[in-house]
C-alpha cells in the first residue's frame, strides 16, 4: 500500500505549512507562533478539542474515531522546535531570523502531525480517541517531560504513544526502527579539583591541581574499559578542561572539568553516575586535593516497548514497503523518552534522503518525505484503534 491518496493531494497545503514554519523558526518553549498556527489549524479542521499551553507551550488536539467501544486511546507526538544555528540552505524560504534555524526537520515533523489530524479528523474511521501532540524544547529544554509533568497522559487517558524522527542517510519514504533502546540517555558532569595553587618551580609546596585533573581524566577511561559489560554501549567524555592560571609558572589553584555521559541502559545509567563521583572524589582525595563532582541528568534512554514496535514496523511497513527493523541505536539522545517512561509506545525514523546531517546548517527536511510521515501516523490510528 503506498502513501494514503489524500496526502498527495493535500501535499502543496502541507509543503506551504512547513515551509512557514521553516521561515520562521523559533526555539525552546519559545515557539508562540508556532504552536498558535498548529491550534488555529486543528481547530480549523475540526479537532473535537484543542489545548494550549500544556507544557507551557505545547498543544494538544484530540479527535474522536466514528465509534468508542472500547475507550481506547492512542497519543501521537512530534516537536515543533528550532536549534541555535546559522542557515546554510540557500533555500528561498530559508530563516527570516539569523542565528535561528528548523535544522533537525522538526518544522516537517510537525506539518506531518498536522496532515494526519486533518485526515483523521476528516475520515474519523476508527474506533476510539487520537491525541495530537505537538511539544515544544525538545532539543535541550525537555518540552517532553514539562507535558508529562502537567498530567497530560492522563488528562487525556492516552494507552500508549507514537513519536517518528526523520533521519538523513535513509532514502525518503524508508523506515528504521528497532525495539528496545534506540536513542541514548545524555548526562553532564562537571568536577571542580581544588588544590594549592602556587608558584610553579616549587611543586612541592602546592597541591596540583593538573596533575590531579589529568589522573581523574584518565581514570574515568576505565569506566567504559573496565567497569561496563563490553557488549553494552557507553560514552564517557570529558570535553573542557579550564584552570584558574594562563600562566606558564603558576600552579592552579582550581581545575573545573565539563563532559557528558550517554547510556543505553538505566542500569549503566546509575553505575556511571555512582562511579563518575567514587572515582573523581577518591583520585582528588588520594593525590591530596579535593574533587566536587555535579552529575545532572538529561534525557534518559529512549526505549521501544517491544509490542507497539511490531505494529509500529507493521504500519509502516504498508505505507513504504521498506522498514529497517533492526537499524543501530544512536548515541545522541530524545524526549520522547519522557513520554515513553508513562506509556508504551515506540519512535521510529523516517528516511530523508542524502541531505546534510540534522543539526548542520546545510540540512532541510524533504517535503517528498511528508505523505510517507503523515500516513503513518494516520495508520498508526487506524491499526491501533481498527473501525468496528
Ligand atoms: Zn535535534
Ligand atoms: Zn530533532
Amino acid at each position: 500500500m503506498p502513501p494514503k491518496n489524500r496526502f498527495a493531494e493535500m501535499l502543496p497545503e502541507l509543503t506551504a505549512i512547513r515551509r512557514d514554519f521553516h521561515e520562521n523558526p523559533e526555539l525552546l518553549f519559545d515557539v508562540h507562533r508556532t504552536a498558535a498556527k498548529v491550534a488555529e489549524f486543528c481547530r480549523a479542521i475540526g479537532c473535537d478539542e484543542v489545548v494550549e499551553g500544556i507544557g507551557r507551550t505545547g498543544v494538544v488536539a484530540v479527535i474522536k474515531g466514528k465509534t468508542d467501544t472500547k475507550g481506547r486511546v492512542i497519543g501521537l507526538r512530534a516537536d515543533m522546535d528550532a536549534l541555535p544555528i546559522h542557515e546554510q540552505t540557500g533555500v528561498d524560504y530559508a530563516s527570516k531570523t539569523p542565528g535561528k534555524m528548523h535544522a533537525c526537520g522538526h518544522d516537517g515533523h510537525t506539518t506531518m502531525l498536522m496532515g494526519a489530524a486533518k485526515y483523521l479528523a476528516e475520515t474519523r474511521n476508527f474506533d476510539g480517541t487520537a491525541v495530537m501532540i505537538f511539544q515544544p524544547a525538545e532539543e535541550g529544554g525537555g518540552g517532553g517531560r514539562e507535558m508529562c509533568a502537567d498530567g497530560m497522559m492522563d488528562r487525556w487517558c492516552i494507552n500508549e504513544v507514537y513519536g517518528m524522527h526523520n533521519m538523513p542517510g535513509i532514502p525518503v519514504g524508508q523506515f528504521a526502527i528497532r525495539p528496545g533502546a534506540i536513542m541514548a540517555s545524555a548526562d553532564q558532569i562537571e568536577i571542580t579539583v581544588t588544590g594549592k595553587g602556587g608558584h610553579a618551580a616549587k611543586p612541592h609546596e602546592c597541591i596540583d591541581t593538573t596533575v590531579v585533573a589529568a589522573h581523574i581524566i584518565v581514570a574515568l577511561q576505565t569506566i567504559a574499559s573496565r567497569g561496563v559489560d563490553p557488549m553494552k554501549q557507553v560514552v564517557v567524555s570529558v570535553c573542557t578542561v579550564a584552570t584558574d592560571s594562563t600562566a606558564h609558572n603558576v600552579i592552579p589553584q582550581v581545575v573545573k572539568m565539563k563532559g557528558t555521559v550517554r547510556t543505553m541502559d538505566f542500569a549503566v545509567q546509575d553505575y556511571v553516575e555512582r562511579r563518575v563521583k567514587e572515582i573523581a572524589e577518591g583520585t582528588a582525595l588520594a593525590l591530596g586535593a579535593k574533587a566536587e563532582v555535579v552529575y545532572q541528568r538529561g534525557y534518559p534512554v529512549t526505549v521501544n516497548t517491544p509490542e507497539n514496535t511490531d505494529f509500529a514496523a507493521e504500519v509502516a511497513l504498508a505505507v513504504s514497503g521498506k522498514v529497517d527493523t533492526d537499524t543501530a541505536p544512536l548515541m545522541g539522545a530524545e524526549d520522547f523518552s519522557f513520554m515513553l517512561l508513562e506509556r508504551p509506545g515506540a519512535y521510529i525514523f523516517l528516511g530523508n534522503g542524502d541531505t546534510a546531517m540534522v543539526h548542520h546548517p546545510a540540512y532541510n527536511f524533504d517535503d517528498n518525505a511528508i505523505p510517507f510521515g503523515s500516513s503513518w501516523y494516520a495508520g498508526m490510528v487506524e491499526a491501533r484503534l481498527p473501525a468496528v
